[in-house]
């Protein structure tokens, strides 16, 4: 089924200057990029993103790490839409496991991330977990017509195209 997913190349993903490899592994698949922008992570988006987060004992590190906080306030991030078939699942195969010591060793996870001696995550990129995550984070992280083509339903509000 054709999907869409957010990938975010995630601050110790940019410090440690991934962002164009990452870039190219996905461009290696079928899918299509359609929509791309480097974007400065504010608290409020961190929160919002990772909302669903809330509550693990991890949440407030986790908002500081993608906030840059923990890499030099890294605070820029890549962000990328791809379109195409099963996308969700294409993206988080190249992404590989949550833990970087658990993911496939070819993975981006695998190959670039890394567990700190604290025992944090830096596990590189963001992959949307589903379809309609994917839908509730696209439209969080860009407007409508930061997107090259249609993928989800907009309106005019004034003389702005905005998602529905
Ligand atoms: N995370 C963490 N410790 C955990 C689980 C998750 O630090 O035990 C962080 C990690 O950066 C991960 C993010 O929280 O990428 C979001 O967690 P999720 O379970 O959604 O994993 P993902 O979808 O990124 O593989
Ligand atoms: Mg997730």
């Amino acid at each position: 089924m054709k999907e869409n997913v957010l990938v975010i190349v995630k601050p110790d993903g940019m410090v440690h200057g991934h962002a164009g490899h990452v870039l190219t592994r996905f461009e290696e698949t079928d899918l299509k990029l359609v929509g791309a922008r480097v974007v400065r992570v504010t608290h409020d988006l961190a929160e919002t993103h990772y909302q669903h987060l809330k509550d693990k004992p991890f949440f407030d590190e986790l908002i500081h790490f993608l906030m840059g906080d923990l890499h030099n306030h890294q605070d820029l991030v890549l962000a990328y839409v791809f379109t195409g078939e099963n996308a969700v699942k294409v993206g988080r195969d190249i992404a590989g496991a949550t833990n970087p010591e658990q993911a496939d060793n070819k993975s981006i996870r695998g190959s670039m991330g890394r567990v700190t001696t604290k025992g944090s995550f830096e596990n590189v990129i963001h992959v949307s977990s589903d379809p309609l995550e994917a839908e509730r984070e696209i439209k969080l992280w860009f407007t409508p017509e930061e997107i090259a083509i249609d993928i989800f339903k907009t309106t005019i509000s004034g003389h702005r195209k905005v998602w529905s």
